[in-house]
């Protein structure tokens, strides 16, 4: 699904996406750079849902073997899960917060929050978290070039720890990469896990509510491709009256 002049949609579940993969998939996003391709986030990595997206990305006219890197918002298995996949079988470098490459590389699943989401049946019985390599460890302000596009990698933990998003400069407005930092009309994702933070969450707001951006991308649900500043100032404005913002579930 085509969203921008270099922004595609490729994968995404059912019940918080469209439908393009099975499985509890958040927003699997392609960059086009010109020759050169990347990913935002990567899915669970179920094998027919990984097999779907390589045939969305084919179906675009694209080679996915020109995937140069995925960028992974966070460590929630349903965006980084299938990260070990895509390096393994496309060859991209897989790049996410160095605040928690640490547990990607172990495959961590107490510390990356897949142990719990799938004893409450978010992931599916039986499903585990793939160690993956990171080829690249990110901090705030560090760039992905794709091609002749620029990835900022811009911190907003507070959903998890080390979460980040993606700001794509291009000519016709930024698209802003949120994960699951923020979402359609302001709202965030509050989840009983340890290493959910309010107050962290709230800065976030705040900083992605100073970038200028049209095409407002979120992990899940509705989206914007242009105008789309509008909901991190939903969100700011209620934090701004000392409220907090309404939680997606
Ligand atoms: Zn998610």
């Amino acid at each position: 699904m085509r969203l921008t002049e270099h922004v595609y949609l490729v994968g995404g579940g059912p019940f918080t996406g469209f439908g393009l993969t099975n499985g509890p998939d958040s927003h699997i996003y392609l960059i086009d750079g010109g020759g050169e391709l990347a990913l935002v986030d990567s899915g669970l990595g179920l094998d027919e849902d990984f097999s779907r997206i390589i045939e969305n990305i084919e179906a675009h006219g694209f080679d996915p073997g020109s995937i140069s890197t995925v960028a992974i918002t966070h460590y929630h298995g349903d965006h980084a899960g299938g990260a070990a996949k895509v390096r393994h079988e496309l060859g991209a470098n897989v790049a996410i917060s160095a605040d928690v490459a640490g547990a990607v590389q172990a495959g961590d699943e107490e510390a990356t929050g897949f142990a719990a989401a799938r004893d409450a049946g978010i992931f599916p019985e039986g499903s585990s978290l793939e160690a993956c390599e990171v080829d690249t460890a990110l901090t705030d302000g560090d760039v992905i070039t794709v091609g002749e596009l620029n990835l900022e990698f811009v911190a907003t933990p507070g959903h998890c720890a080390g979460h980040g998003s993606y700001l794509l400069h291009q000519d016709q407005g930024s698209a802003l990469f949120t994960g699951d930092s923020l979402f359609w009309a302001g709202r965030i994702l509050l989840q009983a896990v340890p290493d959910c933070d309010l107050g962290e969450s709230l800065e976030s707001i705040r900083r992605m509510a100073s970038l200028e951006f049209e095409a407002f991308l979120p992990g899940h649900g509705s989206l914007a491709v242009n105008g789309g500043q509008v909901h991190a100032a939903m969100a700011k404005a209620e934090v701004d009256g000392l409220g907090v913002p309404k939680s997606l579930l």
